[in-house]
This record gives C-alpha cells, sequence and structure tokens, in this order.
C-alpha cells in the first residue's frame, strides 16, 4: 500500500461530468489500496473569470482581497470532488490550503511555501478518508491571511503536500498525457517521454513547456519528490520526472541505451524583444540600461549587444522579456534617455523563442550546428542566440515559430510515428 498524491488541473474538473469521472479515477486508487490525497484546481477557466470580475469593479485589485477571492476557485472544486466521491460509497474530506497547514509568506499572488503541517490530513487519513485539498493557496501567519501562489499554483501544493507527507509518488494530471518532446498542439509528431530528467524538466518549463510548472519541479527537485505526470483522459502511463541518474537507469532498461543529446524542444510566444538603438559604446552604458529596465520590474532573458560602428561609435542593444513587462520597460527607458544618451526604441511582439534541451549537450558537440542548419534549410531568420550547458535558444519571427519547431524536431530525430493524441485544449 503507497500513499499516492494526485494533482487534477481546471480542465479535469471543468464541469460536473468530469468532476465524476475525476471522483471515479480516485476511488479506483483508493480501491487498489492506496491511500490518495488530491490537490485539486478550479474548475476551467474559473480563476481567469475570478480575475476579469475583480478588473470590473476595481482598476487595481487590493491584493488581499484577491487573494480571498481567487481562492474561493479551488474551494468550489474540492467541495464538489468530495460530495462526488462520497456519493460513490467512500468517505472524503475537503481542506482549504490553511486547514491543510500550507503556511506560506505573506505575499499576495505570488507566495511562497515556508512550512506545511498536514495534521488534520494525517488524521483523515489515518481514518481511512481520502482527502482533498484546495490547491494553489496557503496562510501566512503573521497577517493571519489567505495568500496564493501564483497561477498554476496548484501543482506546487502537490508537490509540497507529497513532501511533507512523504508519499510515493505525486501524480500530476492534465490533458496531455505526460511530458512530450514538444507540444503536440506545434509539433504533431512529438513523443511522449517515458522519463525526463528533472534538470532538463526545468529548462523546458523555463522556456515555454506548459505541461508543469516549473515552480513545482523545483520543489520536486530539492525535496527528492518523484512526480508522474500523466492524462485524466486515458489510463496510460505518463512521464516520470526522476533525477539524472534514476533517468539513466530508466533508459537502460528500455529501448533507448544511450541518452538522447536533445530530450525535448520549447516553444514560447510570450515574449517581447526591446532595441536600444545608437548607444553610446563606453564602459558602463549596458549597466546604466539594465538597472532602468530591472527598476521598471521587468524580468530580461535574452540580450545582445551588436559591434559598435567604428565611424559612430556607437552601438544596438536588443533584449527580450514578458509582453507583460515591455511597456513598463520602455517607458523607463523613455524617461531616461537624455542621460544614457541612446538615439531610440524599438518594441517588437511578433517574436518566438525556441529552445532545445538536452543533459547530452554536455558531452555532444554539433549540436548547435544541427539547430542552425534545419532552420536555415526551411529559410526561417535566427534574429537571437543564447545558450546555457544544456540549452540552446534562438529567436525567431512568431509566425516562423511552429514552423522552426517542426524541423528541428525532425533534424533531432525526435520524430515519432503516430501523431500524439491532445485530449482537451489548453495543456493544463
Ligand atoms: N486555479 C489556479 C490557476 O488557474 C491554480 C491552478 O490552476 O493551478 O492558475
Ligand atoms: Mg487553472
Amino acid at each position: 500500500m503507497a500513499l499516492i498524491v494526485q494533482k487534477y488541473g481546471g480542465s479535469s474538473v471543468a464541469d460536473a461530468e468530469s468532476i465524476k469521472r475525476v471522483a471515479k479515477r480516485i476511488v479506483d486508487t483508493r480501491r487498489a489500496g492506496h491511500d490518495v490525497v488530491v490537490a485539486v484546481s478550479a474548475m476551467g477557466d474559473t480563476t481567469d473569470e475570478l480575475l476579469d470580475l475583480a478588473a470590473q469593479v476595481a482598476p487595481i485589485p487590493a491584493p488581499r482581497e484577491l487573494d480571498m477571492l481567487l481562492s474561493s476557485g479551488e474551494r468550489i472544486s474540492m467541495a464538489l470532488l468530495a460530495m462526488a466521491i462520497h456519493s460513490m460509497g467512500f468517505e472524503a474530506r475537503s481542506f482549504t490550503g490553511s486547514q491543510a497547514g500550507m503556511i506560506t509568506d505573506a505575499t499576495h499572488g505570488a507566495a511562497r511555501i515556508v512550512d506545511v503541517t498536514p495534521i488534520r490530513l494525517r488524521e483523515a487519513l489515518d481514518e481511512g478518508a481520502i482527502v482533498i485539498v484546495a490547491g494553489f493557496q496557503g496562510f501566512n501567519r503573521d497577517t493571519r491571511d489567505i495568500t496564493t501562489l501564483g497561477r498554476g499554483g496548484s501543482d506546487t501544493t502537490a508537490v509540497a503536500l507529497a513532501a511533507a507527507l512523504e508519499a510515493d509518488v505525486c501524480e500530476i494530471y492534465s490533458d496531455v498525457e505526460g511530458v512530450f518532446t514538444a507540444d503536440p498542439r506545434v509539433v504533431p509528431k512529438a513523443r511522449k517521454l517515458d522519463a525526463i530528467s528533472s534538470e532538463e524538466m526545468l529548462e523546458l518549463a523555463a522556456n515555454g513547456a506548459k505541461v508543469l510548472y516549473i515552480r513545482a519541479v523545483e520543489y520536486a527537485r530539492r525535496h527528492g519528490v518523484l512526480i508522474h505526470a500523466r492524462s485524466t483522459f486515458s489510463s496510460a502511463e505518463g512521464t516520470l520526472v526522476v533525477d539524472g541518474a534514476r533517468r539513466a537507469e530508466i533508459l537502460a532498461k528500455g529501448e533507448h541505451m544511450e541518452e538522447p543529446v536533445v530530450a525535448g524542444v520549447a516553444t514560447d510566444l510570450s515574449q517581447a524583444k526591446i532595441t536600444v538603438i545608437g548607444v553610446p559604446d563606453v564602459p558602463g552604458k549596458a549597466a546604466e540600461i539594465f538597472k532602468i529596465v530591472a527598476k521598471s520590474g521587468a524580468n530580461v532573458d535574452m540580450i545582445v549587444q551588436n559591434v559598435s560602428a567604428a565611424s559612430t561609435g556607437r552601438t544596438d542593444i536588443s533584449f527580450t522579456l514578458p509582453k507583460s513587462d515591455a511597456s513598463a520597460a520602455l517607458k523607463a527607458l523613455a524617461g531616461e534617455q537624455h542621460d544614457v544618451g541612446f538615439a531610440s526604441l524599438v518594441h517588437d511582439d511578433q517574436i518566438g523563442k525556441l529552445s532545445v534541451v538536452g543533459a547530452g549537450m554536455r558531452t555532444h558537440s554539433g549540436v548547435s550546428a544541427t539547430l542552425f542548419e534545419a532552420l536555415s534549410i526551411a529559410g526561417i531568420n535566427i534574429e537571437m542566440i543564447s545558450t546555457s550547458e544544456i540549452r540552446i535558444s534562438v529567436v525567431v519571427r512568431g509566425d516562423d515559430l511552429a514552423e522552426a519547431a517542426r524541423v528541428v524536431h525532425t533534424a533531432y530525430g525526435l520524430d515519432g510515428d503516430a501523431e500524439a493524441v491532445v485530449y482537451a485544449g489548453t495543456g493544463r
């Protein structure tokens, strides 16, 4: 008998029928003899709808009240799920984040978990109940207020519960069958991976893969939680997110003896590019520019500085950042144009970022050449390049991104034989 934590995302509990289907799945796990703790997201697009509603009554909703509002989404789904399980003849008890002992810092809208004290959950388990916990929310001891963990936070709730309860596995259910070599909506020939290392998963998640949230993967890595990403709509095995050594063992048992150089391809359309034109090429200008950008609250990703033209002694600096940060950064830079001494600013929100990720890059050469060649044959222009130890990213035109992902996927030999199955719409 194992202790299994299961997380169901919004698309898995979108309506009454779906909730009943999830309830049955939970009951089946219980029938197999396991203890079950469930973290559940708000139904469908509830969180977005609540955010819209808040925006209609206040231009900038008070953060404390916004968390009160948003946390109600998960209370609805947890209670309905517990009722559905009850009516199938099983004991189930739902708990809010604070009842479950999810203790966070006081940052509304982006709270970090500081402690998990699942006393009531243990009691309920000891009494034979199935435990349902509202995802995405916690409680701060100093302010005594309800907090939320940031969008997609239910994954983190599930992993944190799994760590605190020393669960055998944390199963994260969504509408895709696991982690794929690329988003199957973009690359139909994407293949499901049996296992992926947590460091590769972190890079994929940081670069646009939506199947798992980066904070949950980080938390799992730090606390040694085994994640199993799988689909609510099928009983197929999904993808195990494990440490590198464990993954090598799993690969050795299967058909692939050798670690693939590239584990997957991620795509991201959420970034914009800002170019600062005519920056005086003297020490200190990059520092000035990025201090201004940082103060605007923007999160800069890639940076490229051109060679300066000898005749002018000036250069251009381009960087990427989330689209939602761009207007604040542009405003801040424009305000300091005179002091920094640059000529003008260009804003481009039609870019796409493609990343290839693989731990095997450390020991193989020619990985980037394959990427550039595939793009060149497809006639796709590269605008920026950045690399880490296990990742290469390029910026291309947003319109070219899907095509770029497909040709690169093929070039690395990642294509599967059949088309990937996509059950619902969002990847969550
Ligand atoms: N309901 C929250 C959201 O939509 C949390 C989650 O789904 O994980 O972001
Ligand atoms: Mg959601």
